[in-house]
């Protein structure tokens, strides 16, 4: 096919839009891929809904090779399934809830586990019938607390979700597997740079889980890697190895046990309400220690409902003072609480605790439950608060002088901390998380009672899985990781056309040569984008970089030689080329980067 520009429903944007904070967001307003109708809802225009199509078209010929059948389930969805799993309640404000006219409750689907299962127990009874893989792409609705960046993180957004129903959990392997291969085919034909890394199960429940993640410094993902195993996780799950304390001031052999222990000895340590001033104190009073001595006693809130008036709870989390606690992994341990540091109104409200003095010594006699993280382990000595304005004590021992209600995973990965498998430095990094694979197991199928019957005859419990890719999020990923200051630059196999051709100036022998070198490349079954306009070439070369085709055959001077040139926009490379080569020029080698044509959906069946 042939776009003429002139026809083409596009106008690009010389000005960033305001909203706009990450390089893909910008690149794809300017360009005229998508534009905002509300928070974090878009519509895509005919270029963002061509790259759009090639990447579902990628991601659904992936999902066939592995047996996958396409379904479509409705987005508006009744209650009581999510009732039963108790999904219309957990997953809080971020559901779309709505009445009917009969005052019948509705949500619109953020994800469709539920659905997906009782539309299989309908239909299916016997072991035989397993294993199947049905999926959609569709659009989800989730009411993000902070939708931003576009379409990385929209309420309204594409995803093709897959599941997996299988007789046994061997079955289930066997589907994660091939969902985990035809993932790593996916992200690899779509040109993105990606890493898969161990995951949380979150929301979703079910136990093994792996994210697809694609680096980017724009990324609200944060995974730690080591280079010399390949140890990869998302840092909400990381491990690390935790390396045995010694005692402040002194080595492990010397502390010797609790018992070991000098008794806590209280000082005076006036404006010293941080670490670092606490620090600077002791050693100027000739007791030598670091951050790492100093234990953090941080209270936070814990509540059910919104964050005001007095708190449902206060409870304490003990980190050393050279670590950050980690919100996501204190998010899951006190889920459904919410924990949110305490505030000036709150310490206003409980006089006896110290701000900046408080100690994790004495809290349980205030109802506070102390959590503390692995590194805070029994039989260590720390300096922390002595719940006394100006006040910190010395040698507070774990389960000498305090005993923790809980101990957990609660201080955040830093680089460097030594891996869990082989010791080695970790690095951190962040991504956007584009794809998503779960063993959910039989939490869909216990809460529906879905059982086949056995070969025995008897009955027996499906598994599941389910599997998820980002397709509206992928875009913006592909755009995050390939662009330059100019504009965007596509990967061959999800640009919205496969060349552009600009001619130079409006004489009639140029713009013949540009509509024949057009009308040969669609002949050749490449989908062309012809700049008809008759616009300034400077006009003309802005765009083409901004729209970011990577093949441009620029029509122009050269043609008194019986040539055109060639600019590669991913390569940068510039290149003259005689008229006859133009198409085997720009016609990519490898047929397999382009979209298979055959059969195909959407524009790429439009395509061939
Ligand atoms: P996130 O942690 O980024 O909120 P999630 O873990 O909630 O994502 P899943 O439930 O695993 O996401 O959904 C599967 C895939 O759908 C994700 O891997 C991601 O690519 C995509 N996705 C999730 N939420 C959004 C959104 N708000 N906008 C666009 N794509 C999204
Ligand atoms: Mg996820």
């Amino acid at each position: 096919m042939i776009q003429p520009m002139s026809t083409l429903f596009l106008r690009t944007l010389r000005q960033d839009p305001v909203d706009a904070e990450v390089p893909s967001h910008r690149l794809l307003v300017r360009a005229g891929y998508i534009r905002r109708v509300a928070a974090g809802i878009y519509t895509l225009l005919p270029l963002g809904k061509r790259v759009v199509d090639r990447v579902a078209a990628v991601v659904r010929a992936e999902m066939d090779a592995i047996g996958g059948q396409e379904i479509l389930l409705p987005a508006l969805l009744p209650r009581e399934p999510y009732e039963q799993t108790g999904r219309w309640t957990d997953y809080g404000p971020e559901l779309f809830r709505l009445t009917d006219r009969r005052g019948g409750d509705y949500l619109l689907g953020p994800t469709h586990e539920e659905m997906m299962t009782l539309l299989v127990k309908g239909e299916y009874s016997s072991y035989r019938d397993l294993p199947l893989v049905i999926y959609q792409v569709q659009t989800k609705y989730r009411d993000e607390p902070r939708p931003r960046s576009g379409i990385i993180r929209g309420r309204e957004f594409i995803m093709k979700d897959s599941y997996s129903f299988t007789a046994d959990d061997a079955g289930l392997d066997r589907a994660y597997a091939d969902h985990r291969q035809a993932y790593q085919r996916i992200f690899t034909r779509l040109g993105l740079d990606y890493r898969i890394v161990t995951a949380m199960s979150g929301a979703m429940g079910g136990s093994r889980s792996e994210e697809f993640l694609a680096p980017t410094p724009i990324g609200e993902d944060t995974f730690v890697t080591c280079a010399v195993c390949g140890y990869a996780a998302n840092e909400e799950v990381a491990e690390v190895m935790v390396p045995p304390r010694a005692a402040a001031g002194q080595p492990p052999e010397a502390a010797g046990g609790p018992g070991g222990h000098p008794p806590v000895t209280r000082v005076a340590t006036p404006d010293a309400p941080n670490v670092e001033p606490l620090v600077a104190h002791l050693m100027a009073a000739g007791i030598p220690l670091t951050a790492g001595d100093v234990l953090k006693t941080l209270l936070f809130r814990l509540d059910t409902g919104p964050v005001a008036g007095p708190a449902d709870q206060i409870a304490a989390v003990l980190v050393p003072g050279d670590r950050e606690v980690d919100p996501d992994r204190l998010a899951t341990l006190v889920a459904p609480r919410r924990a949110t540091l305490l505030a000036e109104p709150d310490f206003a409200a409980r006089p006896e605790l110290v701000r900046g003095y408080v100690g994790p010594v004495g809290l349980g006699a205030l109802g506070i439950p102390v959590f503390a993280d692995v590194r805070v382990s029994p039989a260590t000595a720390w300096v922390t608060g002595a719940n006394e304005p100006g006040h910190h004590a010395l040698n507070v021992v774990v389960g000498r002088d305090f005993t923790p209600e809980r101990v957990a995973r609660l201080s955040a990965v830093a680089v460097g901390d030594p891996c869990p498998v082989c010791g080695s430095p970790l690095a951190l990094d962040r991504a956007i998380e584009i794809g998503h694979i779960f063993q959910l197991g039989r939490k869909y199928t216990d809460t529906f009672g879905f059982d086949v019957t056995g070969p025995d005859g008897a009955p027996q419990r499906v598994t599941m899985g389910s599997y998820g890719v980002g397709i509206s999020r992928a875009v913006a990923a592909i755009a995050e990781q390939n662009h330059d200051d100019a504009g965007l630059v596509w990967p061959a196999a999800v640009a919205p056309y496969d060349v552009h051709v600009v001619p130079v100036g409006r004489k009639d022998e140029v713009r013949a040569a540009a509509a024949d070198i057009a009308a040969r490349a669609d002949a050749a079954g490449l989908a062309v984008l012809l700049d008809d306009r008759g616009v300034a070439a400077g006009v003309a070369f802005a765009d083409a970089d901004l729209i970011g085709v990577p093949t441009i055959v620029i029509v122009g001077r050269a043609l008194a030689d019986g040539e055109v040139e060639i600019h590669d926009r991913t390569t940068g490379h510039r290149d003259r080329v005689a008229l006859a080569d133009v198409i085997t020029r720009v016609t990519p080698a490898d047929g397999t980067a382009r979209v298979a044509p055959v059969g195909a959906a959407g524009s790429a069946a439009g395509r061939a």
